[in-house]
């Protein structure tokens, strides 16, 4: 255990430095307190107002396939789920999305998918540059999971600006208890490397509270970050999906993952911090608490009503009410109520690669 005093020295030092030793990492997490928590919260957002002021930036998610060749045991949308209902869009019908969504004042569209082998390169890099030539003013990202070097660079030429990738887990042993064999810690990282160099503005981050996850995983995690220095980090609460191996698991908790947001934004002032789906569906005003915990960011769903229920990744996923793309005037409400408003921007993150 660490005192008040003690926590509160250890959060003044990641402020002044943007750093802390493993073992801090440990002791901080393991220590945490509700009154620990506020006083971090109050850090966290006067960083994130110096940097960004009250703006909240938004990202058009557009779920475009839930078939996927892998088979992590958390994923309500791994192969072997023979329950999910599949689909997939048509080029026509992501284009449509985009426009819906550039008229609602989304300025970014996130392709987010399995990975699905009907969507080949030539299929995607012809969506990317309709994209690219339709909505010159928009930033294009993909979210489509593990490929070579020369596939990323390729969808990068063809138009594509950000890439988001969680590292899930940086411990390769932890990583080992969530995954099959045929998917690695150290391969998924090598991605995130070659996604910057390729020059990328790159997301990653990982899930709260999966099985068997400690707060050294959690420190190491925090140490990856900081050595990788992306330009955002998605974060969010593991929460159990029916018909996956890890089913009858706990989810994570609204108040680790915002306690380790908070800790986030500290350690990386600039980078973009998005107040997942995961928070506001374990907490109704998960997403609120998640922006006065530090994050600048929310990802409405911008996919085809008729599709949404069925990208379940766990159970009880939100994809209606202020979820929804076009409840976008209710979510600004909601964010104004607590001292923000949303931007129509690209909102590209301030921690740039030098
Ligand atoms: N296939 C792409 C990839 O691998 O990055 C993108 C889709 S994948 C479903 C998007 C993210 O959903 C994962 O990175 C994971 O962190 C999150 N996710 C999957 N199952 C989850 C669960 N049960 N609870 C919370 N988040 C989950």
């Amino acid at each position: 255990m660490i005192s008040f005093r003690q926590g509160c020295g250890l959060i003044d030092r990641l402020a002044d430095t943007q750093s802390l030793e493993r073992q801090e990492w440990i002791r901080l997490i393991r220590g945490r307190t509700p009154e620990l928590s506020e006083y971090l919260f109050t850090r966290a957002r006067e960083i994130r107002i110096r940097h960004y002021g009250h703006s909240i930036y938004i990202r058009g998610l557009i779920e475009f396939t839930n078939y996927c060749r892998n088979d992590c045991y958390y994923c309500g949308i791994r192969r072997s789920n023979r329950n999910a209902v599949r689909y997939r869009l048509t080029k026509e019908q992501i284009l449509s999305c985009c426009e819906t969504g550039y008229r609602l004042g989304f300025r970014t569209f996130v392709l987010q998918g399995g990975e699905d082998g009907w969507f080949t390169e030539e299929r995607m890099t012809e969506i990317i540059s309709d994209i690219h030539a339709s909505w010159p003013d928009c930033a294009v990202t993909l979210s489509i999971g593990e490929l070579p070097r020369e596939v990323y660079q390729r969808f990068f030429n063809a138009g594509a600006d950000r890439y988001l990738l969680r590292h899930e887990t940086f411990d390769a042993s932890h990583y080992r208890m969530l995954h099959p064999a045929s998917l690695s810690a150290a391969h998924r990282q090598q991605c995130l490397w070659d996604l910057k160099e390729i020059g990328y503005q790159v997301g990653t981050g990982f899930m709260v509270g999966t099985p068997f996850q400690t707060a050294e995983n959690l420190a190491d995690d925090m140490l990856f970050l900081k050595r990788l220095d992306p330009q955002m980090v998605g974060i969010g609460p593991f929460i159990p999906h029916h018909d996956t191996p890890f089913a009858g698991r706990e989810a994570g908790t609204l108040e680790l993952t915002l306690f380790l947001l908070g800790l986030i934004r500290l350690m990386i002032p600039r980078v973009l911090l998005p107040a997942t789906t995961a928070l506001g569906t374990i907490a109704g005003d998960g997403r609120e608490k998640g922006i006065l915990a530090g994050a600048n960011v929310v990802m409405p769903n911008l996919s085809p009503p008729q599709v949404r229920e069925n990208y379940l990744l766990y159970d009880n996923k939100l994809c209606t009410g202020d979820e929804a793309a076009e409840s976008l005037q209710n979510l600004d409400r909601r964010m104004q109520s607590i001292g923000y408003h949303i931007a129509v921007s690209r909102g590209d993150s301030l921690n740039l690669q030098p």
